[in-house]
């Protein structure tokens, strides 16, 4: 190949893929995102609970002052155990304050976040409708564009998501598989002050997850078995307000507010490697996981901030050696954080007692040992450090 274009390609407007363009052009490498530009019209109406470390890397970014007005501080987080089971969990509960911090982290609607990215971004994004090709050579790769042009680069990002081109294109296999369990999204308006905590209620169907947002609102994230799900989308707007209801128990007084719903089935997935010649994968085209705890983007920004700093200094940003040290550095977090989403998510979804024990015990541990809780909550903080 003639020489490459670019340092770097970054496949994928998501947000992952915006967070890496701006870390690699932060990092002074001539990088370009491509795909197709986040569409207003069809607004992704999940929110991010960003952890400590991704506010971090968001501010390195420069674009967290930008981001903050539109974010949730998230003071406390309490676990409720509606499994029903045997071996009930206690309720635990982790303030901020009792590690000397304010928040865990803030509450952001997802369609803020990518378009502040992609403001931020400028003229370092190339629409497209998609990247349809990939050619390695030694010295780059070669990208073809759906629209008929081409791109060259000495390294491409895969940010592509969980269906990734990249990731199939260079033949990394995968471990994937399905949750019997559908996410239902939205934002509500409440009566009661959610005083920045966030709740998460675990029932045998998954995770009824309550979380700040700005304005006394909160977003809400409810796991349930498809057939379920399914018979909460054929709901009205006041019918579903009132299951809303009777799941929190008063907790945030009056539903008053419901806002569009969205749905999204659950599904696992851990890349084979996350990188191949000239290529590095980041976010969910890597791993995918189920909401539970707060984990997928926050893991995705920290792939995206290793990556900047494996490249840092060198002088060929898609070297095997620098591939070589992001594929260290991502994969035992990736592992971790994928399997103990998925172990946490089958401990409420499974009628296995061993597993509802040490899911009852491990909280038991936690709610009743104060020093315990604190060193795993400073533990949570450290390692979501971007
Ligand atoms: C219900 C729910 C709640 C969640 N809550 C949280 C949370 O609180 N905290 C958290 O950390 N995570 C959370 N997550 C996970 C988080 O939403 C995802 O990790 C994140 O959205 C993935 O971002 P991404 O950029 O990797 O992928 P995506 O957002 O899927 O972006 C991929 C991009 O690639 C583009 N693309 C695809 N193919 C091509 C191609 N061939 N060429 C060019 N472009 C292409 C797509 O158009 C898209 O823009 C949640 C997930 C769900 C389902």
């Amino acid at each position: 190949m003639t020489h490459p274009q670019h340092d770097a390609v970054i496949v994928g407007a998501g947000p992952a893929g915006l967070a890496a363009a701006l870390a690699l052009r932060h990092a002074g490498l001539d990088a370009i995102c491509v795909g197709p530009a986040p569409a207003p019209g069809r607004p992704d109406r999940r929110t991010t609970a960003l952890l400590h470390g991704s506010v971090r890397f968001l501010t390195g970014l420069g674009v967290w002052e930008r981001l903050r007005p539109h974010a949730a501080p998230l003071a406390a987080l309490r676990l409720i155990d509606r499994t029903g089971r045997l071996f009930r969990a206690p309720d635990t509960a982790f303030e901020a304050s009792e590690i000397g911090q304010e928040a865990f982290g803030y509450n952001i609607p997802n369609a803020i976040l990518t378009a502040t990215l992609f403001d931020a971004l400028g003229t370092g994004f190339v629409p497209s409708t998609g990247v349809s090709g990939i050619q390695q050579d030694g010295a780059g790769a070669r990208l073809a564009l759906a629209d008929g042009h081409e791109v060259s680069a000495r390294l491409v990002v895969g940010a592509d998501g969980r269906q990734s081109f990249c990731r199939e294109a260079a033949g990394i296999g995968t471990r994937s598989w399905a949750y019997d369990q559908t996410a239902t999204v939205c934002d509500f308006a409440h009566g009661r002050p959610h005083g920045g905590a966030c709740t998460e209620f675990h029932y045998s169907g998954g995770p009824f997850t309550v979380v700040p947002l700005p304005g006394g609102n909160s977003s809400l994230v409810w796991v349930e078995r498809p057939a379920e799900a399914a018979a909460l989308a054929a709901l009205g707007d006041a019918e579903f307000a009132a299951a809303i209801a009777a799941r929190l128990d008063g907790l945030l007084g009056e539903i008053t507010e419901v806002g569009p719903r969205s749905s999204f089935p659950l599904s696992g997935l851990i890349a084979k490697k996350l990188t191949a010649e000239r290529l590095a994968l980041v976010g969910e085209a890597g791993h995918v996981m189920p909401p539970i705890g707060a984990q997928g983007l926050n893991l995705g920004f920290r792939d995206v901030a290793d990556l900047a700093r494996c490249i840092a200094g060198a002088t060929d940003p898609g070297a095997p050696d620098v591939l070589a040290a992001y594929e260290a550095a991502r994969r035992g977090d990736v592992l971790t954080r994928t399997l103990a989403a998925d172990l946490l998510n089958r401990t409420l979804t499974s009628g296995l007692l061993p597993l509802q024990l040490a899911r009852g015990a491990g909280l038991m541990a936690l709610s009743l040992a104060g020093p315990l809780r604190r060193a795993a909550m400073r533990r949570g903080m450290a390692a979501a450090g971007a």
